[in-house]
């Protein structure tokens, strides 16, 4: 039976927050009962046409997932029980935000089989959760982390944005800290992009903010893996630090190129040999379904040399980086005569290194990244 990892797309948020460019919405609330109908629709038909499937992983994304109530979260879950064989250790997460999930709804995800909370913390510091637009506070963060604790939650993952505006080292070094101090299993560390036509991209193109300086938010990620590895946080992908055992397998399907089934608006699959996307917006999303017209809004054959190009871009995010043996063994090739000029030219640049079983990215070269994943786009390759 072939594998595959299952996101499902929530895109209803309280509010939206000034740098978000992701495909949520506030102010959706009326249409929560018939999205949901909807998926639960779409992930029975998928099982109808696929063949049957495994499912290592169930992934809630958003958007904000826990605004949903526990009624309409266990039906999607139950849709997915259904119609997937999930596997009995399957990790199944849900992302949360502070001020979204009251005691008795944690305990009810629990219930539901969540075995994983994804805390959007973003910040410890009032002042920088109020630049970003988000509706907690410090206090509230910790007190969700808590309460996920009491309600049996033992692999929880907080996120957190570095290179803001004003923000400053010593800032975002006690913010490394409050977490570590929180000792959750996983971290996932952004840097802030300004995404044209976001609030914030507004206030810096006005002047009554300051755009974010590279170079501090370089030292900042610095900063962030010595202090992470002191508290004994493996490094396991660019922007992803865990305890040891407990990486994101989910997002790791990802990471590796592997397929995956998307449900929602706007949301993504990969069967090996296509990806298609969904359409983006909720209403029509909805409105297509319940038509029963197609919801697909583009689709792409993916090609040996896009899933080669891809298969480098993605493996080498993981800290471990590409192996030869597995590389080899999925594309019945020589990795050094496929990327052997890549490879030369990127070490010599020491953005690249090998150590005898794979090739993996610097420290230099995880800053960097974009300049190496540039040298692996297709062009070229057949
Ligand atoms: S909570 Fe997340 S998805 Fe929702 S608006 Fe904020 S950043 Fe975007």
């Amino acid at each position: 039976m072939k594998k595959a990892a299952i996101y499902v797309h929530i895109p209803f948020c309280l509010a939206k927050c000034r740098y978000c460019t992701f495909n949520s919405y506030a102010g959706l609330h009326p249409l929560q009962e018939r999205y949901v109908e909807a998926l639960v629709r779409e992930i029975a038909e998928s099982a109808r046409t696929e063949a049957p499937l495994r499912a290592s992983s169930v992934y809630l994304g958003g958007g904000t997932p826990t605004v949903l109530s526990t009624n309409l979260l266990g039906r999607i879950l139950n849709a997915c029980a259904q119609q997937f064989a999930v596997v009995g250790d399957a990790e199944i997460t849900i992302e949360a935000n502070p001020g979204t999930v009251e005691p008795s709804h944690l305990f009810d995800l629990r219930a539901l089989g969540v075995n994983r909370l994804s805390v959007g913390v973003q910040s410890f510091d009032d002042k920088l959760l109020g630049l970003l637009g988000r509706l907690h506070d410090a206090a509230r963060a910790a007190e969700t982390y808590h309460q996920a604790r009491k309600a049996g939650f033992d692999n929880i993952s907080l996120d957190l944005i570095y290179g803001l505006p004003t923000q400053s080292l010593s800032q975002w070094e006690t913010d490394l800290s409050t977490a570590v101090d929180l000792r959750p299993e996983h971290l996932s560390l952004y840097c802030l992009s300004v995404e044209q036509g976001t609030t914030l991209a507004g206030l810096i193109a006005g002047g009554e903010l300051s755009s974010p300086d590279p170079d501090l938010a370089a030292a900042m990620y610095e900063r962030a893996e010595d202090l992470l590895a002191a508290a004994g946080y493996v490094h396991y992908e660019i922007s992803n630090w865990a305890l040891s055992g407990r990486e994101c397998q989910h997002n790791t399907t990802y990471w590796l190129n592997r397929p995956y089934l998307g449900f929602g608006a706007g949301a993504h699959s990969y069967s090996g040999e296509f990806r298609y996307h969904n359409v983006l917006s909720p209403e029509e999303y909805v409105q297509r379904v319940e038509s029963r017209q197609e919801i697909v809004g583009g689709r792409e054959k993916i090609d040996r040399a896009t899933e080669l190009s891809e298969t480098m871009i993605m493996g080498l995010r993981l800290c471990r980086g590409v192996s030869f043996s597995e590389f080899e063994e999925r594309f019945a090739a020589s990795f050094v005569q496929i990327y052997g000029d890549q490879m030369r030219e990127m070490i010599e640049l020491g953005l690249l290194d090998v150590n005898g079983s794979g090739v993996r990215l610097t420290p230099r070269g995880r800053l960097l990244g974009n300049d190496v994943f540039e040298r692996f786009l297709p062009l070229g390759i057949d």
